[in-house]
């Protein structure tokens, strides 16, 4: 028997039928973030596994259990992309953007590519929209703020109702060494109540001891007395400004200090949202500030701050919502004899011609079966084409909503069509 081939794990195919939701998301995406003047950019699906390994860092899980690579004879070779910060920052750095604008707002939609175990909400290749406020000297709480508030404002305008959106700060690179040392203290005698994978986090990135979804690692990270005498005066004071500019403008958040995420080049503001009507792949999306990431790959000193959202999540949140803009086809096109095709032919032309959506069934089968296609097809007139008509020069109009027709000739038909 010969093989049916079957859809990768942990990917899917986005049919015609469910293509308009995504495009209403990709609409409001692009409508939403034309209006907070962010540009669009984008980036190769595949790049050097080592921009990953610099910018996520070693420790974290994507880079060492999920990156799927490419073959290759070299050792170090390419990977498909996981996230898209690392490419933005690659590309800003590359095509020297600093020189171009002081502050690069630039957002980006495309599939990322993890080679997680699947499950519901966890794919191997996922779709994300992202954001990335990118310049010199643009360290600024209010910057901060306004990302953070951005994404809320697409969850809002996307229809995702119940959602949670955490804060927290890790504060500069030398708190976040402090915080490290702190952490290790309160857990170094809890070493042995931890998850395998948490032990060999201790050493390698105590902060994702955190966020471990274990229930033994869970007890004993609400057992730490934390605070955040980690963080300096200043970050402190910082991270009060990006709260009050959050109050000013009307986003709900709850300060979480177990929000660490997992990723090396997070300093500052991290955030994260979730929703409570996804079951265990709640993450909505995250993000936060990362100053030091573009000098870590080879650029100038330069700061940023972005955020991630995933959109299969998403769609899994607003799950059920109708979609308001089923595609309507202009008109339908029906030659009742394979003899009349060439006169269908031109016609079909001059209505695509004229920005008419017009289609054909490309065999002359019955009246009845072709009246089917134009129904299916969603069309909203439909021209039916005979041999008597022909002679005559004239067309029949069907109107597919009233059932009302008419007879026409063929100069009138595109006027007709567009009344
Ligand atoms: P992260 O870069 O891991 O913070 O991901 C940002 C967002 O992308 C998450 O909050 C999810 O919404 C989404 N996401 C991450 N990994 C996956 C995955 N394997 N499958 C589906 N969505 C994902």
């Amino acid at each position: 028997m010969t093989k049916k081939f079957s859809v990768p794990r942990g990917t899917s195919d986005i049919l015609p039928e469910d293509i308009s939701l995504w495009q209403e998301i990709e609409a409001i995406s692009r409508n939403l973030l034309d209006i907070y003047n962010y540009k669009e950019i984008r980036t190769p699906i595949f790049e050097e596994i080592g921009l990953f390994k610099r910018s996520l860092g070693q420790t974290s899980d994507i880079v060492n259990k999920q990156l799927l690579q490419l073959a290759s004879e070299k050792e170090e070779g390419f990977v498909l992309r996981p996230e898209g910060t690392a490419s933005v920052v690659r590309s800003y750095i590359e095509n020297g953007l600093d020189r171009k604008d002081n502050l690069s707002k630039l957002f980006y939609f495309g599939q990322m590519f993890r080679g997680e175990r699947p499950q519901k909400g966890r794919l191997r290749q996922f779709n994300q929209v992202g954001v990335e406020a990118i310049g010199p000297n643009t360290c600024s709480p209010y910057l901060d703020a306004e990302v953070i508030s951005l994404s809320v404002t697409l969850l809002e305008a996307f229809g995702v109702k119940d959602y949670e959106l955490k804060i927290n700060t890790l504060g500069t690179l030398e708190d976040k060494e402090n915080f490290s040392k702190m952490l290790k203290n309160g857990l170094k005698d809890k070493i042995s109540n931890l998850c395998d994978d948490c032990r060999d986090r201790f050493n390698r990135n105590v902060f994702r001891i955190l966020d471990c979804k274990s229930s033994r690692c869970q007890e004993v990270v609400a057992d730490l007395k934390e605070d955040n005498s980690y963080l300096s005066e200043e970050s402190l004071q910082y991270y009060n400004k990006v709260k009050e500019a959050l109050d000013i403008l009307g986003v709900k958040y709850k300060e979480c200090s177990n929000l660490v995420r997992g990723l090396d080049y997070y300093t500052h503001v991290v955030f994260e949202i979730s929703s409570s009507s996804l079951g265990s792949q709640n993450a909505l999306g995250a993000g936060g500030r990362y100053n030091s990431l573009v000098s870590q790959l080879g650029g100038s000193a330069v700061d940023a701050v972005g955020f991630a959202l995933g959109i299969e999540r998403i769609l899994l949140a607003i799950e059920g919502k109708k979609v308001s803009n089923i595609k309507l086809l202009d008109c339908y096109v029906i030659a009742l004899d394979e003899s009349l095709f060439q006169k269908a032919f031109e016609i079909l032309k001059t209505l695509r011609e004229s920005g008419i959506s017009a289609d054909i069934s490309y065999k002359a089968t019955s009246l009845k079966n072709q009246m089917r296609y134009a129904n299916k097809s969603c069309a909203r007139k439909t021209i039916i084409l005979g041999q008597d008509e022909l002679e005559k020069g004239l067309i029949t109009l069907k109107d597919m909503e009233t059932g009302e027709q008419l007879q026409c000739s063929f100069e009138e038909i595109v006027n007709k069509i567009k009344e």
